[in-house]
């Protein structure tokens, strides 16, 4: 056998990936009962790198100790304890299907690549596009990221309210967003070459959302400058905090002024598989596009994003372009075809993932998911409160809650709790992050996993301060 039909021999695929399977089974067992040693085995940079080297030094060796070590050395996300970024510990039966997609490689960007995963990303964008409240116009597709989606949006909003993708620019453009917003919307405008001034940021509220009693008034600068906004964008839920802006008021005033109106819904979206929770994105049906990612709240693996059009004639015109290899017909909307629509060309087969989790789990596990999440988030914001030492940020609306330690014998609260999350990290019992609110430094933690309960969060607190009393007698 030469070394290539080796390395394709099924035999050793079937002996390493079973192998693989145990593996993996060992991880879920020892981090849901939490005998694995650490949710992050944090070590720095530079000794991450040096282990790495020198096992790349080492060339050729055994791949079944090379996935042992990535799994030790990684972030431990189904681990309950792990509280941090908004990335799903993903449903076992989506790694599966992520196995199944990384062998058949079906890239996508024309119908016959796609055989399985264009229908399949038909049937799911359909499936959220009744769930926001579309009618039978809307359409939808899947790309690489909510990062992507938001700027492949904010490309629809200006295809739609432009000429520009014939003719260049023309006048200058800008788009309305909250303060609180996605840091990608602000890079997707000036990625677009709508430069500072076309980033119109409104001020947030004291619950942390888009403050509507102030859109007339920055929209009515913005034209006074020779602005020509096209868009305004709604967070449902800001990233930092969690909150929910009020889509039926910014509905209202995109309406007025004819602005596309976007949902950035990349975390929060989720709800609308949520009878106890939709209510927080009532207006959403009003978005002429709404993005949500998969890879969230919605337990599939990253990278998996819909983006969902209220006109299905949007989805098109976001990128007409001549491509004569890829397409025969160019101007024909063929659903089928997803490089139509979507800045990606390959792609990966991200429906047959999503597509496992209805087909082994149903529907109802996305709403349970967020139900316990975002019941959990209001259970641990009842625990901050009842230990003196703790504040919160604000009443959480989601599994996102930002609290931070103040006591007034320290009278730098930021430097404690910047130190207190670091140490956190280095000791790896619990991963959560921090982040910055009207200048205030707050610890964040995002409850992403249905398997963490009031014990662990109690725990956290516990260690929290353990840590904040070792730190502030230094
Ligand atoms: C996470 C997030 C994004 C970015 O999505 P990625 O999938 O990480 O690229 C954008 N907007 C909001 C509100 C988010 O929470």
């Amino acid at each position: 056998m030469t070394n290539l039909q080796e390395a394709f021999s099924p035999e050793n695929f079937r002996q390493n990936a079973h192998n693989l399977v145990d593996l993996l089974a060992d991880y879920l067992e020892k981090s849901q009962d939490q005998s694995i040693s650490s949710v992050i085995p944090y070590q720095e940079p530079e000794e991450t790198l040096a282990f790495w080297k020198a096992d790349f030094e080492k060339g050729k060796g055994d791949i079944n100790e090379f996935f042992k070590q990535t799994i030790e050395k990684s972030m431990h996300l189904h681990h309950p304890r792990y509280m941090g970024h908004q990335v799903t510990p993903p449903l076992p039966i989506t790694a599966m299907a992520g196995m199944l997609t990384g062998m058949l490689n079906n890239g996508m960007a024309v119908y016959e690549m796609g055989l399985v995963s264009n229908p399949l990303e038909r049937i799911l964008s359909d499936l959220l596009a009744k769930r926001i409240g579309f009618d039978k116009n809307a359409s939808g597709l899947l790309t690489s990221g909510g990062t992507l989606a938001n700027l492949t949006a904010l490309l629809a909003a200006r295809a739609s309210k432009t000429e520009v993708w014939e003719e260049g620019n023309q006048e200058k453009l800008a788009v309305m967003v909250s303060e609180e917003a996605h840091y990608c919307i602000d890079r997707a405008a000036r990625i677009m070459g709508m430069g500072s001034d076309g980033i119109i940021k409104i001020p947030a509220n004291e619950k942390l959302q888009i403050r509507t009693d102030l859109l007339e008034k920055y929209y009515q600068e913005a034209i006074k400058k020779g602005l020509k906004v096209i868009c305004i964008v709604g967070s449902a839920c800001s990233t930092s905090s969690g909150s929910y802006d009020n889509l039926e008021e910014i509905a209202l005033f995109a309406e007025k002024h004819k602005l596309w109106f976007h949902v950035d819904g990349a975390h929060g979206g989720a709800v609308i598989f949520s009878e106890k929770y939709k209510h927080k994105v009532k207006g959403i049906n009003q978005a002429d596009s709404v993005v949500i990612d998969w890879h969230k709240m919605l337990m599939t693996p990253a990278l998996a994003t819909a983006l969902i059009f209220k006109s299905d004639e949007d989805a098109f015109k976001t990128f007409q372009q001549k491509a004569q290899y890829l397409w025969a017909n160019q101007h024909s909307k063929d659903w089928f075809n997803s490089g139509k629509r979507t800045f990606e060309c390959t792609k990966l087969m991200m429906s047959v993932k999503i597509y496992s989790i209805l087909k082994a789990h149903g529907e109802h596990i996305f709403g349970e998911n967020v139900d316990y999440l975002y019941d959990l988030g209001r259970i641990f914001a009842k625990l901050i409160q009842s230990r003196p030492n703790f504040e919160l940020a604000i009443e959480p609306e989601s599994n996102i809650v930002c609290f931070r330690i103040i006591n007034s014998t320290f009278n730098d609260t930021n430097e404690i709790n910047t130190l207190t999350r670091q140490q956190l990290l280095q000791e790896g019992k619990f991963y959560i992050v921090q982040t910055t609110l009207q200048e205030k430094v707050y610890l964040r933690v995002s409850l992403m996993n249905p398997l963490t309960t009031e014990t662990d969060l109690n725990a956290l607190l516990d260690e929290v301060e353990n840590i904040y009393n070792q730190v502030s007698r230094k």
